[in-house]
């Protein structure tokens, strides 16, 4: 795969920004989809009915002159639009005293040359006069450049944008890509015979036109196809992953020892639910079978996952062998850590975590350890499948928040990935109905119920003030509460602003109490010691970003408000709603939301009406209707970028009849016509845990 730092435009630096982006090669530069659109064809100020707040349009040059004038600097241009509409563009610039030789306007005279012909795009100035033609440019682009093209003048791409990377950038790289894809002629991905029979457009035409597509017409016959491909190569890295699963023995064996289990279990203080006790049965039978585990356990929130896992992982310890545990962020790995830490000391098994911020010295260490195989449970994020991490025995991988993990982790791991046990777990599953038909007969574990003594929270909506009411009560009962902000814009550090003006508001507003904050833009050791503190109970009330989600378990914590939370998709509605109740307190949830559509009011109130994980997960894809497929996807749920469960449901169901097809016909992909198939797929999935080995 060719990495993007040698495309066009793109060096080492900027690669490295687009790593944030999860883009590390052309390849997965290309399938950045947008998350939305814009339409920018053309539309001048005068056209139809009512005029446009956003005017498009294409106009010559008939004047422009910098006017001088005495606190600003003023430049005014005047466009023909062709349709004897003259349109007024003003740029004001504060002077500066200190470089009063600088000309902020030398490339705005540069390019608005008499009869140059310009794309601008702007807003009107007096938005309720139809017949003022006062622009305030926003951008604007010489016609005779190629790139305006790109920016104006039809339907543009807008993407999730990381701190220093812009729009109109990853315009430019993606047309850079697609130019390079079209001249080195790849062929298509999608097996011909199965292309034939379903007739979509074909790779090069759906990557352009998802991009930059010439009509909606042509942006959905592109998402259709985009997202077939999706589900066809995801049903068959499953059917793949099934048969191998069925045929590669494993070579090793497990016994039950029970010189760590029991004492384990003696340590607990409270005894494994019968749910938890059959799960644990289940997996442990597939440990002592001689073929590879590969199992998927799904249980509500709270319902005790970890100490499933971990009873594995010491099993595996029993037998000698090492297991690792992968989270999707770094607070939970350090949750993990934590309490397999407070565990294992009695047991004297050693542990140890592993993220990008573990520092180099404390790494170097790990993995020597990791690799001499004096360390035999590790927990750490995908910083765990880094390259250079070597293990001397490991024998059993589980991942955890399995849903939460982007299309692909990068890194790989040396082990042979197929001759793993791996256990995989979620709380938000997929409708069984589905799950069969996508992996057949993929192993599912079940945890139905509840440890002892839960009650189901109380979900309400509620107003700020309200809110504000409840978390009084509670902490002044020695209750501590979570209250949560949504991401804002895509980007962690906007977000991260945002919450720090709320946290001081909000300790303006609770002077008596003792606040911290939480936010991914935090250093791992602030992170970690604001964690530590409240599950210590020296804090009240967490204010922090959705960085808390998963994971979090403080059983002193009660209330859970959460802000705007018309924002948040309804399975994250359910995890944040999880971090309370944990303990034998009486929790509640408070929906705090803004203005409130009907769509909008039915989707919490499905959450306030149900604490079943399933019937969210079932609710919410009913609920996503068409129209918010492509502003909205649930995050790396399932891996789809361009698919949709719900909306899609009948290209899953050729998606999952064409791959018995092609696997039918060609078991491990090795026929020619094949290859371009079989290699996106290694690209996608050989690097991630549960996959494939197809070499
Ligand atoms: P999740 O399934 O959401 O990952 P956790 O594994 O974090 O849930 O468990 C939630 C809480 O329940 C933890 O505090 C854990 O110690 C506790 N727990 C797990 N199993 C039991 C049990 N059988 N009895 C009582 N508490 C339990
Ligand atoms: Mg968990």
């Amino acid at each position: 795969m060719s990495s993007i730092q040698y495309l066009k435009g793109i060096g080492p630096a900027r690669a490295k920004l687009l790593e944030r982006l999860d883009i590390f090669s052309v390849a997965d530069l290309l399938h950045y989809y947008p998350r939305a659109y814009q339409d920018r064809r053309e539309n001048p100020p005068n056209s139809g009915l009512n005029p446009p707040s956003l005017v498009i349009c294409k106009g010559r040059v008939l004047r422009a002159q910098s006017i001088p004038a005495r606190s600003v600097l003023i430049f005014k241009a005047f466009l023909s639009d062709g349709q004897n509409n003259q349109i007024e563009c003003t740029w004001f610039k504060k002077r500066s005293f200190r470089n009063f030789r600088f000309d902020p306007f030398a490339q705005l005279k540069k390019d608005f040359k008499t009869n140059a012909q310009i794309w601008v795009i702007g807003r009107r100035e007096n938005r309720n006069n139809f017949f003022d033609n006062k622009i305030s440019v926003e951008e604007y682009y010489p016609v005779s450049a190629p790139e305006s093209t790109w920016h104006a003048g039809r339907i543009t791409p807008v993407y999730a944008l990381t701190e220093g990377v812009s729009n109109k950038q990853l315009r430019q790289y993606m047309q850079e890509a697609l130019h390079a894809a079209e001249v080195a002629q790849e062929p298509d991905i999608l097996p011909p015979a199965l292309a034939q029979k379903r007739r979509f457009l074909n790779s090069a035409q759906a990557l352009r036109a998802i991009h930059f597509p010439n009509s909606l017409a042509e942006l959905e016959n592109a998402r259709a196809r985009l997202a077939y491909e999706e589900f066809l190569l995801l049903a068959t890295a499953w059917g793949v992953k099934r048969t191998q699963t069925k045929t590669v023995a494993k070579g090793y064996t497990y016994q039950i020892k029970k010189n760590l289990l029991s004492p384990f279990r003696q340590s607990l203080g409270f005894e494994f639910t019968n749910s938890q006790k059959k799960v644990i049965n289940e997996i442990f039978a597939d440990l002592q079978s001689p073929l590879p585990m590969n199992r998927l356990l799904q249980g509500d929130v709270g319902s005790g996952k970890t100490l499933v896992a971990l009873s594995a992982m010491l099993l595996a310890a029993e037998n000698g062998y090492q297991s690792a545990l992968m989270a999707p962020t770094e607070i939970l790995a350090e949750q993990h850590y934590l309490t397999f830490q407070k565990i294992l000391k009695k047991l004297k098994v050693p542990v140890a975590v592993l993220t990008s911020s573990t520092k180099t010295a404390e790494r170097k260490k790990i993995l020597a350890a990791l690799a001499d195989g004096s360390i035999s449970i590790v927990v750490g994020t995908h910083a765990l499948i880094q390259d250079d991490v070597q293990f001397k025995n490991l024998k059993l991988a589980v991942i955890d928040e399995q849903h939460r993990f982007g299309v692909r982790q990068r890194g790989k791991l040396k082990e042979k990935t197929a001759r793993l046990d791996l256990l995989t777990m979620t709380a938000t599953p997929i409708p069984r109905t589905l799950a069969l038909a996508l992996y057949g007969d993929l192993a599912v574990s079940t945890l139905t119920e509840l440890p002892p003594g839960r009650r189901p929270i109380a979900t309400q909506m509620a107003d700020e003030y309200q809110a504000r009411h409840i978390v009084a009560q509670e902490v002044q009962k020695g209750r501590q509460a979570y209250i949560v902000y949504p991401l804002i814009e895509e980007s962690e550090k906007i977000s991260a602003k945002a919450v720090s003006e709320e946290f001081e508001k909000l300790k303006a507003l609770f002077p008596q109490y003792r606040l911290s904050m939480l936010h991914g833009q935090m250093s791992r050791s602030e992170k970690e010691n604001v964690m530590k503190d409240f599950s210590a109970h020296k804090t009240d009330i967490l204010v922090a970003t959705p960085v808390i989600e998963v994971g979090i378990d403080v059983p002193n914590a009660t209330i859970m408000v959460i802000q705007n939370a018309e924002r948040f998709g309804l399975a994250s509605l359910h995890q944040l709603r999880g971090r309370v109740g944990r303990g034998q307190y009486e929790s509640r949830c408070i929906l705090v939301a803004e203005r409130q559509g009907s769509v909008a009011r039915e989707r919490l109130r499905v959450v306030c009406d149900t604490c079943d994980g399933f019937k969210i997960g079932e609710k919410d894809m009913q609920l996503r209707g068409p129209g918010e497929i492509l502003g909205t996807r649930q995050s790396g749920e399932l891996e789809l970028k361009a698919a949709d469960l719900f909306k899609d449901r009948n290209i899953l169901q050729w998606a999952i009849e064409d791959r018995d097809e092609l696997l039918q016909a060609d078991p491990l992909l090795q026929k020619p016509e094949h290859a371009a198939f079989k290699k996106r797929l290694l690209q996608l999935y050989q690097q991630n845990w549960h996959l494939i080995d197809l070499n």
